[in-house]
């Protein structure tokens, strides 16, 4: 039997790199310029005493620089006179997120605990960001916030209150950071980076509520999909919502990229429940929204996010509803086995009725609804990032099947 691609092979156990002890922490003394937008980069060269006619000129030369090279030094920006190099290093950096901690996965997933500056120093925060490597691409999964405003009664985040948004540069500052670790500069850069670069795709599924923290994702996510910088393309980012409708209509104009909802349920009675927003947006005015979300077409689908909680929303009823209550929107439906944490209330479903549940959603026309675990070894802490789509055959499915239950 073929083994399905997520199989874990054969390789080395987990890597585990010891986290850093919080006392070890010195909030930066100097700004970075990583992560930066066009705008704050014109204004920190306006700090350096670039004249305001040199600064666009100047701001494309180091965009280069930061998003196409990865330089780490500004000595190496050889496009640029000595001097304006030591006016930059005597008041800005070219320091990335610091990586608390760092795990890779028998499965080549990995995962980045990153500590992020306090409002006041000496308390910095701490957000995850994973990769994960597929055969035919490499999802990036990154955070928006740390914590949450919401309370999804499934989500670990959920239980956190919310102590910050990210920033603009630290959401695009994640994605600097993974080309760093997996040396993927060069692949990434040239003609034919999109094909070759390890990082190709992104999902806004890390920490937060995206959708509640619009600017700075907006922003950031302007410097990702770049053409001259780092250069993601748009329909190659995801962004996950919970179902903040009023921004639904705004990140399809402003942001552009492709959307995913976090269903999870059929009725507004359950979906009340478990994603507590939906008091504020019924399912109605959410489908509304998705239903108008702008550029959506057979092309561009949504993505239904619906994790498998037993018992609660798994029943072959709820399948067929789900699909009834998709019909007419372009749609992408996930199913995601629940990753529980210490203390939920919650099971994921048994395998055979995801299997059972996924042949519904299947015959009804959606292709390879389940979504693989993966980095099984490494995110056993993590809230929601164990998984990512995979194209799954129903004999791949069953070998997945097999080794789940043997786990
Ligand atoms: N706040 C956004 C994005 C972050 S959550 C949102 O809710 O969409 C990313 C995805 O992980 C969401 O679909 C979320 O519902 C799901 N998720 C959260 N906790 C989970 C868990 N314990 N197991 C499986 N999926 C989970
Ligand atoms: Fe927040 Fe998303 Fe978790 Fe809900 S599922 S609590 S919106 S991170």
């Amino acid at each position: 039997m073929t083994a399905p691609s997520v199989a874990i092979e054969p390789g080395p156990a987990a890597a585990f790199v010891e986290k850093r002890p919080l006392e070890h922490y010195t909030p930066p003394a100097r700004p970075s310029l990583v992560g930066m937008t066009r705008e704050a980069l014109a204004d920190a060269l306006g700090e350096a005493g670039v004249p305001e006619r040199q600064r666009r000129m100047r701001v494309q030369q180091i965009w280069q620089w930061l998003y196409v090279r990865g330089v780490q030094d500004f000595d190496a920006m050889t496009t640029l006179s000595k001097e304006l190099r030591t006016a930059l290093s005597e008041r800005f950096t070219l320091a990335r997120l610091e990586v608390a901690a760092e795990q890779i996965s028998v499965d080549g997933t990995r995962k980045w605990l990153l500590r992020l500056p306090g409002e006041t120093a000496g308390a910095p925060h701490e957000v995850e960001c994973v990769y994960i490597p597929e055969t035919d691409r490499g999802t990036l999964c990154i955070s928006s916030q740390v914590g949450c405003t919401l309370n999804c009664t499934f989500c670990h985040t959920g239980t956190q209150r919310l102590v910050r948004n990210l920033t603009a540069a630290e959401i695009a500052g994640q994605v600097v950071l993974a080309r760093d670790r997996l040396d993927d500069w060069q692949r990434a850069a040239g003609a034919a980076g999109e094909e070759k670069r390890l990082v190709s795709n992104i999902v806004m599924m890390g920490m937060g509520e995206p959708l509640y923290n619009f600017e700075a994702v907006r922003d950031g996510l302007a410097v990702v999909v770049d053409g001259d910088g780092l250069s993601i393309s748009k329909r190659r980012i995801t962004l996950s919502t919970s179902g903040v409708v009023h921004n639904i209509k705004r990140a399809g104009e402003e942001i552009g990229s492709m959307l995913a909802v976090s269903l999870h349920a059929v009725t507004d009675e359950l979906r009340d429940q478990l994603v507590p927003l939906n008091r504020k947006y019924p399912l109605r005015e959410l489908l509304d929204a998705c239903r108008n979300y702008p550029g959506v077409s057979n092309a561009r689908r949504i993505t239904f996010e619906y994790v498998m909680l037993k018992g609660i929303n798994d029943s072959l009823t709820d399948a067929k509803a789900l699909v009834r209550l998709l019909k007419g929107i372009p749609a992408k439906i996930n199913l995601i086995p629940f990753n529980p944490w210490p203390g939920t209330i919650y099971e994921c479903s048994d395998w055979e009725q995801i299997e059972k549940f996924s042949e519904i959603v299947f015959a009804a026309g959606y292709a390879s609804p389940v979504r693989t675990p993966r980095g099984r070894d490494i995110l056993a802490a993590c809230g929601q990032l164990k998984s990512a789509s995979e194209k799954l055959t129903a004999r791949e499915r069953l070998a997945l099947r097999a080794m789940a239950m043997t786990d």
